[in-house]
């Protein structure tokens, strides 16, 4: 299997890159491969976000890992697909690894020591040491400045989305798979008779208590010193509107007005409502349940949500000061604007979540990038693929309450047919690399 050659020199056409991180990098790596000349905007060491500490580009802010491993998880099966596409991360990593179980750990200096040094070797690569302010709309641009992006740049973002459709923080409430919850225990129904596009897990008066003392004595995952908690009214941590009193979650998030449960013929005392997250109905998320518990407590308290009890979370909560684009509607297929078409959006502030997924979109926000600054036509990958499951997320308009997320199963097209749960994660894997391998061949090869 080839993929695209190096064109000539003499026929480089130039993109920029705003953003050194993981996604910047691996951009500039892709166009850079393709025969496309980039300039690779870096603000630091002159700026650092309250997270960035190194002067390497491609830093890991927090974690060393970039998670599982084996190609039966999604996020393996993420990193087999960049590897396959001549990641810059996915080499660093596996050349800087560390001992770490199944899991794919590095040693962070040298990682960003090695796509340092592998980016100021490529000579198509210009690294420029400064902020960018605002991007130009006819030139072709990757903006990829991560979760902190700096406040000018912020400011353009938003008037090239728009300033209702970008966020300074997420919000995100736990997303669980739709065939481990109880049924026998959930009953579809919207409020008031409008249709059945909700389920809700009904509460007695004793399994409300419980699950209140539960979630009033849960621990809370501690904030960053630049994380200071400015809630709005309206997306109030689960947790922190339990403790303004025993009844309030009544009257908010948990509110039973409106609903009968078909197995008592009464309204329940209380109810958690979940909504489907995507088309194919395999996601639900707990409507209004954005908190900053601990993950470890998620679990533990979620669970005694009646019908949760055997549910698999594909996504826990979690609120973050974190920089992103409400992307529905706004970017397409190819990571590009819908009405800036020159204009790309790469990285965590696409609106995925993870170091590895903000480095895949990194990926191809630099291959389409570099297609049209040499007018070829834009490609996506395939929705069998962990890529294209991502840029699938990306593009949901369907979503009710976009906000980003890691990849899972749960984003994939569902398999055929019955097969046992710890297959499953190899049947996806299978069918997905099947599916790149003709796409690489078909879109990729010359
Ligand atoms: C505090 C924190 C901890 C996190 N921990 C984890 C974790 O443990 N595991 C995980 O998987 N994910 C984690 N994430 C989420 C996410 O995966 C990382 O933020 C990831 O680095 C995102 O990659 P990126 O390329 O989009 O942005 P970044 O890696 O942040 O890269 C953006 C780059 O753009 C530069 N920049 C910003 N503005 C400008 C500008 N105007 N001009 C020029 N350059 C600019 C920055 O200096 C930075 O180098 C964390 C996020 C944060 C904020």
């Amino acid at each position: 299997m080839t993929t695209e050659n190096r064109k000539p020199k003499t026929e480089n056409r130039c993109i920029t890159v705003i953003g050194g991180g993981l996604a910047g990098s691996e951009a500039a790596w892709q166009a850079a491969r393709r025969g496309v000349r980039v300039r690779l905007f870096e603000m630091k060491p002159l700026k650092f976000s309250p997270a960035h500490q190194s002067p390497f580009l491609g830093e890991l802010v927090c974690s060393n890992s970039l998670r599982a491993e084996g190609r039966e998880s999604a996020v393996g099966l993420l990193k087999e697909e960049m590897r396959r596409l001549n990641s810059l991360i996915m080499a660093a990593a596996l050349a800087t690894r560390v001992p770490a179980g199944k899991a794919l750990a590095v040693d962070r200096g040298e990682f960003a020591a090695h796509i340092t040094r592998a980016l100021e070797a490529e000579p198509l690569v210009e690294i420029i040491r400064e902020e960018v302010a605002a991007p130009d709309p006819e030139a072709t641009t990757i903006i990829a400045t991560g979760p902190l992006t700096s406040e000018p740049l912020a400011e353009a973002l938003g008037k090239l989305s728009g300033q209702q459709n970008l966020h300074f923080y997420d919000a995100i409430a736990p997303i669980v798979a739709a065939e481990s919850l109880d049924m026998q225990k959930i009953f579809r129904a919207s409020r008031y008779g409008a249709g059945d596009d909700y389920l809700n897990c009904p509460f007695s008066e004793a399994e409300y208590a419980a699950f209140y003392e539960a979630m009033m004595h849960a621990e809370q995952a501690p904030l960053k010193p630049f994380e200071e908690p400015r809630y709005f009214e309206g997306c109030l941590p689960v947790e922190i509107m339990a403790a303004r009193g025993f009844r309030t979650l009544l009257f908010g998030p948990m509110k039973p007005v409106g609903l009968t449960d078909p197995k008592t013929g009464r309204q329940p005392f209380a109810v958690v409502q979940l909504r489907c997250e995507n088309r194919e109905g395999t996601l639900y998320n707990l409507v209004g349940f954005q908190t900053k518990l601990k993950y470890g407590e998620q679990e533990r308290v979620f669970r005694l949500i009646p019908g949760l009890e055997q549910a698999e979370f594909v996504r826990l909560g979690s609120i973050h000061r974190n920089t992103f684009i409400h992307s529905p509607g706004i970017l397409s297929a190819y990571l590009n604007f819908l009405q800036y078409p020159r204009i790309f959006l790469a990285g965590q502030i696409s609106g995925v979540e993870g170091y590895v997924e903000s480095a895949a979109m990194g990926m191809l926000a630099g291959i389409n990038a570099a297609r049209q600054a040499v007018s070829r036509s834009l490609i996506t990958p395939p929705r069998e693929t962990a890529l294209g499951a991502l840029i699938a997320h990306l593009t949901n308009t369907a979503t009710k309450d976009f906000q980003p997320m890691n990849v899972n199963f749960g984003l994939f097209p569902p398999l055929e047919g019955r097969i046992p749960k710890k297959l499953r994660g190899a049947a996806y894997a299978e069918r997905a690399l099947e599916a790149l391998a003709e796409w690489i061949d078909r879109e990729l090869a010359e």
